[in-house]
């Protein structure tokens, strides 16, 4: 059994976590649950699963969620909130799955406090990937990938040594543009970028997906995950994402891990490592799949991946601002404050406009950070919509 903690539960990778707690009553007990306004949905998982501590973001929704939890449940609120969760001495793992930046430090506490972390909010790895992954080496924890394709590579290496790694291959679908002619991109809407082909996932991903930043943030991650360099860091796309990602030797073997797609598998690898627990969710036939597709992907079309290497190469401060920078791109984008081709536009002006701090302190990262969010913010104000 371990006892797991659940920052951002009421989210896209929050309720599939919830489905694999259900699948597996005997292996996996939510201890700890946080989200950020979503009072009902929290209260309700609340009321179902009894932690000992729930935490809502927003103080001023603490009353109403008092008053629909039933029994003797804990409330906290805020950052240290988060915190509080992440230290619970009865937690044995925590999942951070918050979207956006507010998991970092809940990351870094559970870290210090001897827990290991499941990571689904990749922020964390990519502006400080070097410091989280010292730290938990430090601390003798494990960070262990949730995202489908990092859970791939993790079931791919089982443990070889990073000298045995030619490359390691991430996998995209290309989103819902793929096969968009370039100029036909300066015309994409918030709604057409929002419909992905595979995945439903919360609205930032989905538009990263369309716009590859996605996989531009994962191929930093990646790197940190399992510390190799950008250069051995490759993305192939494949439209089906029933291969989920794979590793090529240095002996020429490629070793894949496919499914269909199901965020409940990742998940649960992560909550059970190293064991496989037997569950029906997940059901895979090749045969009615047919045909797996691949091809390169196109650089023109998706700069994202170009400023990705290029944030990865840099590291220091620079993954902080081409994540940042990509968030109040997003957002823009959703406002409709920015076209599509703006989004990675404005990533590239602030990446330029950046002095990078190499070997960063946290502080040094997080004021990147903000450094990169408004200059962003001020970049979109000046130029409207680009
Ligand atoms: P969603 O937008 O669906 O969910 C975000 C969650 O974070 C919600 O539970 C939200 O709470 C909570 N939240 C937001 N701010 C705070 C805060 N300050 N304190 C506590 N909770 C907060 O996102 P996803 O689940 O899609 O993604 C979460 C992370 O996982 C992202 O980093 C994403 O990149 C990553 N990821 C997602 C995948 C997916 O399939 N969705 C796949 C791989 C990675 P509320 O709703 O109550 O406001």
């Amino acid at each position: 059994m371990k006892n797991v903690v659940l920052l951002g539960s009421t989210g896209s990778i929050g309720t599939s976590t919830i489905k694999v707690a259900q699948d597996l009553p005997d292996q996996i007990r939510l201890v700890g649950l946080a989200a950020g306004g979503n009072v009902e949905l929290l209260a309700e998982k609340a009321n179902l699963f009894k932690p000992r501590i729930v935490s809502i973001a927003d103080e001023q929704l603490v009353p109403t969620l008092q008053n629909q939890l039933n029994g003797d449940i804990e409330i906290c609120t805020s950052e240290e909130g988060l915190i509080r969760l992440a230290t619970m001495p009865d937690a044995d793992i925590v999942l951070i799955a918050i979207v956006g930046t507010a998991g970092l430090e809940p990351a870094l506490a559970a870290i210090r406090a001897g827990k290991d972390i499941a990571v689904a909010s990749k922020e964390i790895l990519v502006m400080a990937g070097e410091i989280v992954m010292r730290e938990a080496k430090q601390h003798g924890v494990k960070v262990l990938a949730v995202d489908s394709e990092h859970s791939a590579i993790l079931q791919c290496l089982d443990g070889k040594p990073n000298d045995s790694i030619r490359s390691i291959w991430l996998t995209a679908s290309g989103g819902p543009f793929r096969q968009t002619p370039a100029e036909k991109f300066k015309d994409i809407t918030v709604e057409q970028a929002l419909k992905h082909p595979s995945w439903v996932m919360g609205r930032k991903i989905t538009i990263d997906s369309a716009t590859m930043f996605n996989k531009g943030l994962e191929m930093i991650e990646a790197r940190w995950l399992f510390d190799v360099e950008m250069a051995r860091v490759k993305v192939v796309v494949h439209p089906q994402s029933v291969v989920h990602s794979f590793v090529e030797y240095v002996d020429g073997s490629m070793i894949a891990q496919m499914s269909t797609p199901d965020m409940c598998l990742p998940i649960q690898y992560a909550l059970t490592y190293p064991e496989r627990v037997a569950s029906d969710r997940v059901q895979t036939c090749l045969a009615s799949i047919g045909q797996l597709h691949f091809e390169e992907p196109d650089l023109d079309r998706f700069p994202a991946l170009r400023l990705a290497g290029r944030a990865g190469e840099t590291c220091g401060t620079m993954p902080a601002v081409f994540n940042a920078a990509n968030e109040i791109a997003v957002e823009a984008f959703c406002e409709r404050r920015l076209s599509f081709l703006g989004i990675t536009e404005l990533v590239e002006a602030v990446m330029d406009r950046h002095q990078t701090v190499t070997t960063p302190s946290l502080s040094q990262i997080l004021s990147a950070d903000q450094w990169a969010r408004a200059e962003a913010l001020k970049l979109v104000e000046e130029t409207g919509a680009v």
